[in-house]
């Protein structure tokens, strides 16, 4: 994965079929996250060029553009918001926003996700739309605050052990 600004982003060549217009439409998005994300600890935004073609689902979801911003991961607990276009099918993108959490389960599965949406790109959704609709749950989290262990609630999974 490549890193860096969204102006960095090669969104032409990553979605070719991209109008002038829906260039556009991305920026001004990017632009609400940056802003939204301002102060936080992120990754900055991440891509991959030879994803610009679908890859295949061998080595997980392929993540074509995302960003992933961290609101703390310390003492081996974890709360991560994530914006992605991702490959669902051949010639299929969507776009995921989801809430990662660290797991406290007895099991240990790492993380979970504990919200989540996926907005499918297709002919009533495009790109743009579908990346304003993802931007705005994640704009959404941002500006409503909570702990891990809020999100693990909300999702089912077990608090933080406090031994
Ligand atoms: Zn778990």
């Amino acid at each position: 994965m490549m890193r860096g600004a969204f102006d960095d982003v090669p969104l032409t060549a990553l979605f070719p079929f991209l109008t002038a217009a829906d260039v556009d439409s991305l920026y001004q998005v990017a632009g609400m996250v940056d802003t939204a994300r301002a102060g936080r600890t992120t990754a900055g935004w991440e891509w991959a060029r030879e994803h610009a073609v679908f890859p295949g689902t061998q080595l997980g979801t392929p993540v074509v553009v995302g960003l992933d911003v961290i609101e703390h991961a310390g003492g081996g607990d974890q709360l991560e918001f994530l914006l992605e276009v991702v490959w669902i099918d051949p010639g299929r993108l969507a776009v995921d926003a989801a809430v990662n959490v660290a797991c406290w389960c007895e099991t240990n599965h790492a993380t979970h996700d504990a919200d989540a949406v996926r907005l499918v790109v297709g002919e009533e959704t495009s790109l743009p739309g579908a990346f304003r609709a993802g931007a705005e749950h994640l704009t959404g989290w941002l500006a409503d605050p909570h702990d891990a262990d809020y999100w693990r609630a909300k999702a089912g999974l077990p608090s933080r052990r406090s031994d």
